[in-house]
């Protein structure tokens, strides 16, 4: 879970994006790989344990400086304007100091501001790079603060107490933790470029679908969901603050809102994109909704504002939908709904929506139907020939491991030569194949020869194949364990788990 938001605010040079650097692209090397986030090298994730459980999203203000442009505290400028706006974001400001510059104006200046804007401010003092540095932090209680962090970003001394220190401020304010969802049913996240109609979405869902009409405030000061009920289940829309938090845009901070909504993201069990129809898909959208896959949670696409698209034919719908697919060629499953909010039409449909995505993410298949499908999928298409091998690939046996999103394990001769076009059309056969509807679904291929994960390796909570062990995207989210009580139990590719070897003894049957 990723939880709150850090930003680095410092005068020039005083080290914030070696600081950023540091926390961010070390220790395991923790660094987030998911689209959207890290081509920009403002924002990073910092994990506070390897599980990836707890983490935060750090900022670094710095980053927001162009050529010829430099960060001046309140001076009319875009530099100055976009670092407002992520400080005013922020749960944690990191204030800089440099440690070999000694005190200057604009420091004053700066933790004065933060003060007056109320934010839990943590003072670091840099470039304290050996004890010998030590009497310059002194000059830093000039400021009027009672704790003064020295480190050095440029060799890591304190950096990791630092990330400490920040861990506990963010659990201080019920940040860390504590984010998993307080109410029962399915979560909602509702993201979307400003103005592109969300929260009059919510007003709609929240007036017209639910029985009980009250906004819950969530566990933390800018978290609020809003729990509603349809066909007598339970949904909850998540943050309802943030779709409804007013943020000017610009250009810089587009990522800005890329990472608040990856944190509704998260949480969400359905995710609902908000796109104003005037305005079609836009990159950042396109961003979004690759964050969204890359996390395997099912998502709709929802145009809105239908009513201003004039001269519509019986064909528009159909040739709108289109160009988003074209935009978003990896999503080419994602349903998308044109509604009207001014007009209320068709928003009643968006629950409908929401209720066979939850539904069908939490599909399972039984392995007879799945290896009858895998069978007829590569009857249908054979796999073009692995050149390095000399063979073609082949699939042994396949069963489903866990759900949300339905997870399916591929057993095969060499998982990783097999081609990513034939993966995509198995994916989407499966889909059509065995009704999984229009939920992602997540297709592991594991190879005889590649090395499998012992069970002793798997952490034990994994078993259980929850969705918190999905949430990281690039972690080995199913453990050989799983496949062992699976095989136990209908045991019928020929496959055995070997005690001793801890290994799976592979004797292919009724290969396909
Ligand atoms: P920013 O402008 O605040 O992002 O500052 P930078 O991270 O670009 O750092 C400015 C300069 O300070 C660079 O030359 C860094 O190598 C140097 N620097 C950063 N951190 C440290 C440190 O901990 N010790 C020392 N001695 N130099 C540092
Ligand atoms: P948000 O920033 O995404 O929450 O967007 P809002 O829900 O605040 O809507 C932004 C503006 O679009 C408001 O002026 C709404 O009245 C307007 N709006 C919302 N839905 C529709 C719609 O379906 N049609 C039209 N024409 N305007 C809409």
């Amino acid at each position: 879970m990723i939880s709150g938001l850090v930003a680095i605010v410092g005068r020039p040079n005083v080290g914030k994006s070696t600081l950023f650097n540091k926390l961010t692209r070390t220790r395991n090397a923790l660094v987030d790989d998911r689209p959207g986030v890290t081509r920009d090298r403002l924002y990073g994730t910092v994990y506070l344990d390897d599980e990836r459980d707890n983490g935060f999203m750090l900022v670094d203000t710095g980053g927001f400086e162009t050529k010829g442009v430099y960060f001046q505290p309140f001076k009319e400028n875009l530099v100055w304007e976009q670092t407002e706006i992520a400080v005013k974001e922020a749960d944690v400001v990191l204030l800089v100091l440099d440690g070999k510059d000694g005190v200057q104006a604009h420091d004053h200046e700066l933790s004065r501001y933060l003060v007056k804007l109320g934010k839990d401010v943590i003072y670091v003092v840099n470039k304290i790079d050996g004890l010998e540095h030590h009497p310059r932090i002194a000059d830093f209680y000039e400021l009027g603060v009672e704790t003064l962090v020295p480190i050095s970003s440029a060799h890591g001394r304190g950096t990791w107490e630092l990330v400490d220190m920040i861990a506990d401020r963010l659990r201080h304010h019920d940040m860390l933790e504590s984010r998993k969802n307080p109410h029962e049913g399915t979560q909602i996240a509702l993201v979307g470029r400003p103005n592109a109609g969300k929260s009059s979405i919510l007003n709609r869902l929240l007036g017209e679908e639910r029985s009980v009409v009250s906004d819950v405030a969530g566990t933390t000061r800018d978290s609020v969901d809003s729990p509603l009920t349809f066909n007598q289940k339970p949904y909850v829309i998540v943050d309802t603050a943030g779709v409804r938090r007013r943020t000017r845009i610009t250009d810089g901070l587009e990522s800005l809102c890329v990472m608040r909504s990856f944190q509704a993201i998260e949480r969400a069990d359905v995710v609902l994109m908000v796109i104003d129809a005037e305005q079609n898909l836009t990159d950042q959208d396109a961003r979004i909704a690759d964050l969204v896959a890359s996390q395997h949670k099912p998502l709709a696409i929802i145009v809105n504002k239908w009513d201003l698209i004039k001269d519509k034919t019986a064909n528009s719908a159909r040739d709108y939908e289109r160009e988003i697919k074209l935009k978003l060629r990896s999503l080419s499953h994602v349903p998308v709904l044109f509604v009207s909010c001014l007009e209320n039409q068709r928003v009643h449909k968006i629950m409908h929506v929401v209720e066979a995505l939850a539904l069908s993410s939490t599909k399972r298949v039984g392995t007879g139907a799945l290896n009858e499908a895998l069978r007829k999928i590569v009857f249908e298409h054979t796999p073009a020939l692995i050149r390095a091998y000399g063979k073609r690939p082949k699939f042994y046996y396949a069963t489903q491991v866990t759900v949300r999103p339905p997870t399916i394990v591929i057993f095969c001769n060499v998982a990783s030569e097999i081609q990513e076009s034939y993966k995509r059309y198995m994916t989407n056969r499966l889909r059509e194949l065995l009704e999984f509807g229009e939920t992602p679904l997540r297709i592991i291929f594991r190879g005889k020869a590649e090395k499998r994960q012992k069970p002793g390796e798997a952490p034990e909570r994994a078993v259980a194949g929850g969705r918190r062990d999905m949430t990281a995207p690039d972690r080995f989210a199913v453990p050989a364990i799983a496949f062992r009580d699976d095989l136990a139990a209908e045991n019928e590719g020929g496959i055995e788990w070997d005690e001793n070897t801890a290994e799976f003894q592979w004797e292919p049957q009724g290969t396909v």
